[in-house]
């Protein structure tokens, strides 16, 4: 890019105008049109077929096979209806995204002609040509096979795209073997443990009726607008969503002028164009706001099941990403796009419920439901102690690492915030202080009247990294693009992992008589003499919190994703997921070895767009300069004044010292012989990523000498402030 282009770009994007704003619809009339929903299948399925297929949707019991065919006929008639032509098994790959194969609805007969055809076979089970997803050695090419088969808890619903219309139906992507090969069939696994383990301590609690146990996720997720015509002529926005370079702006979010404030028009006409699309696809969109930085913006749905709310995640960031271009911009969901700005993350808040008994993570209004809350609460207080690794794995990637850590996100220390009043609650406990306190606002824990909690906590941390905000925990440590399934699956693991031990303690101890109340007080209080140490309420960024966590409390401080991820291969996690059924060791083994890859791959290829744009880019326009002021300064000699060579100078130095950089990197580039997965990545997180770093710096200085009218690339200033 020349800087006439930037320039001629930044004019362009003053010119724009936002696309004129639909006519706004009444919500009634928006509302899940494009999702096959129970209400449209109950208007055109006979009544058996019906009854069975919402039997599975609503308890998650096994489908019937032999009402596919009546489904698929009844789905493909709507389909149709709305447009389509085509259908296509939607899946979930071990990346980040989503795919999809597309197979018409058309089939031709022997005379020539052709009907509309969709058999039951088809919808429960496709067969996409899974051999170049990452599978981590779980096929080999010969036996490339994978499938889908057809998640009926999650409902099919038509995309329209300006290239037509398609039935989509979310499936889960396994081996001919039967090993998950995606995010979906480990959720799904991850829900029925933790459903069987919490109905089991319900009983035990004493409730006769007990519905299944589902988790929910609200998800918010943050994002950046970039407008198109400085992103496109950013190669390193383009190839890995992030500025490898690029001097900070004389003015960044230090003024807190964008949290909150009035949002641009240009992106409300967007985010209303999302929020339409999400309403017709059935996702509740509920708040939108700006966020911290300038150009970086949240939205939030309200919570669903997990399941389902996890495959609308994935429909967010492609509605994101696709709406964005529609409206002139790219819609950046890297955890780190910009140098010295907050980064994006995605705030995972999630609980377990049944119709039943209703959110179990909310305190009750009568003593019995709190004793109930205290145990839900005690048992995610436990898993978060034991496996905070392993929630610190599940958010590993080569960009989270650009922001766990890094003051402005949790860190990467996995600690709970429960808030004062609720971490009193459980230090009574831990002190076997449970009677009558009388302190004002101290809780009376007496085992009979365990007392009323007021529903909101009143108090918010927002440096905690796992934090209890009121009748949920909220996992802030998520990336902005990764899937929530990950981290969903590890949580609804955990407390699967802990509600079977709280299970047994009970289970033997009221065989033998003693009273529901002293026991669970009694596990309660086990629970806290164990894993207290994971309870914090203070500055989760302060350095003291850094030391006390890893000397005093025995926390771990993984804080690269080298460092963290090899912990998917500890015995005691592959004891946890074995046990509790969720992954095999094979399928475990071979998530380690995908998201290894990925984290190498995703350096390599920043490493060697930093040596080419440095080379290509930032090399040239510093020679440029330098040749002209050269010139400058010589001809102004010629005539008898001597110029000031500073600059000159300096930009002499700094060109150097980029080229030696770019060396550096680039022989360090050369290493292949490595003696594990684990020492690659090391070498990675040691090596390469500070050699970026340094060639970074070098450039950067330059752009700060550097006349602005050789700088080839779009500056901080321009993408973050000009609209
Ligand atoms: P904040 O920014 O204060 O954290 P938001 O209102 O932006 O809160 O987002 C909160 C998210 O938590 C929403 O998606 C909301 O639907 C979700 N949420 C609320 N209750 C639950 C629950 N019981 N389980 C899961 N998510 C929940
Ligand atoms: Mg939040």
């Amino acid at each position: 890019m020349t800087h006439e282009l930037r320039v001629k770009a930044v004019s362009q994007v003053t010119d724009r105008k936002p696309l004129p704003p639909k006519v706004p619809q009444r919500l009634e009339s928006l509302w899940a049109t494009d999702v096959f929903t129970l209400a449209k299948m109950q208007a055109s399925l006979p009544k058996d077929v019906f009854k069975s297929v919402k039997s599975t949707v609503q308890t998650g019991g096994k489908l019937d096979v032999s009402v596919a065919g009546a489904v698929a006929a009844a789905m493909k008639d709507w389909a149709i209806s709305k447009g389509a032509l085509y259908y296509a098994h939607v899946f979930y790959p071990m990346t980040n995204a989503t795919a999809e194969k597309h197979d018409g609805f058309i089939s031709v007969q022997g005379d020539g002609s052709v009907i509309t055809e969709f058999t039951g076979k088809v919808l429960v089970q496709g067969e996409p040509d899974g051999s170049s997803f990452p599978n981590g050695g779980l096929r080999s090419t010969f036996e490339a096979r994978g499938y889908t088969a057809w998640d009926v808890t999650s409902p099919a619903y038509v995309m329209e795209t300006d290239n037509g219309v398609t039935l989509c139906i979310p499936t889960v992507f396994i081996s001919w073997t039967g090993e998950a090969l995606d995010k979906k069939t480990p959720l799904l696994r991850s829900i029925a443990a933790m459903s069987k383990a919490a109905t089991r301590v319900l009983k035990l609690l004493g409730h006769t009726e007990v519905a299944p146990v589902n988790s929910s996720c609200g998800a918010e997720q943050e994002y950046f607008l970039v407008d198109a015509h400085f992103a496109h002529s950013r190669p390193d926005l383009l190839l890995t969503g992030r500025t490898l370079f690029g001097r900070s702006a004389a003015k960044g979010q230090q003024f807190d002028d964008h949290y909150f404030g009035a949002i641009p028009e240009r992106v409300q006409v967007f985010m209303q164009d999302v929020e339409e699309r999400m309403y017709r696809l059935g996702i509740p969109a509920k708040t939108r706001h700006n966020e911290v930085a300038p150009g970086q913006f949240e939205i939030a749905p309200f919570f669903e099941a997990a399941n389902v709310a996890s495959d609308h995640q994935q429909l967010i960031m492609t509605l994101l990403k696709s709406t964005a271009k529609k409206h002139g911009f790219v819609c950046l969901l890297h955890e780190k796009p910009f140098a010295g700005i907050n980064g994006s993350g995605k705030h995972v808040n999630w609980s377990v419920g049944n119709p039943t008994q209703g959110n179990l993570l909310d305190p009750g209004d009568t003593p019995h439901a709190n004793m109930q809350f205290l145990l839900f609460c005690g048992a995610v207080i436990r898993g978060v102690h034991k496996y905070g690794p392993l929630l610190r794995a599940v958010v590993a990637t080569a960009s989270n690492d650009h922001r766990l850590g890094a003051n402005e996100a949790p860190p990467a220390i996995i600690s709970v915030y429960l808030g004062t009043q609720l971490e009193g609650v459980f230090e009574q406990i831990r002190q076997g202080q449970t009677g009558s306190s009388g302190t004002p606002g101290v809780i009376d824990l007496g085992v009979d009247t365990l007392p009323v909690f007021p529903k909101d906590p009143g108090d918010r941390n927002r440096t905690s990294p796992f934090a209890f905000t009121g009748n949920r925990f909220e996992f802030r440590a998520v990336g902005s693009g990764q899937s929530v399934s990950g981290p969903l699956v590890a949580m609804n693991t955990i407390l699967a992992d802990s509600l079977t031990w709280i299970g047994d303690q009970l289970e033997g101890k009221l065989a033998a008589g003693e009273s529901l109340n002293s026991e669970v007080l009694a596990v309660l209080k086990e629970i806290m003499d164990k894993h207290s140490n994971v309870v914090f309420g203070g500055n989760g960024y302060s350095e003291a919190w850094h030391k006390m966590a890893v000397e005093e409390r025995g926390l771990l401080n993984l804080r690269t994703t080298a460092d963290a991820l090899p912990i998917l291969k500890a015995d005691y996690i592959e004891e946890l997921f074995t046990r509790v059924g969720v992954f095999t060791p094979v399928e475990l083994e071979s998530r380690f070895d995908v998201y290894a890859e990925q984290y190498i791959l995703a350096i390599e290829v920043e490493a060697k767009l930093v040596i080419s744009m440095a080379k290509t880019i930032i090399y040239p326009a510093a020679v440029r300069y330098l040749s002209e002021l050269s010139t400058a300064i010589a001809s102004a000699k010629s005539i008898g004044i001597e110029m000031d060579t500073e600059t000159a100078l300096k930009v002499s130095s700094l060109t150097q010292s980029l080229l030696d950089g770019v060396s550096k990197l680039t022989s360090a580039m050369t290493k292949h012989d490595f003696a594990s997965v684990e020492e690659h990545m090391q070498y990675s997180a040691q090596t390469l990523r500070p050699l970026m770093d340094k060639v970074r710096e070098y450039a950067d200085g330059l752009e700060g000498e550097v006349a602005d009218d050789f700088w080839p690339l779009p500056t901080y200033q321009e993408m973050l402030f000009v609209k």
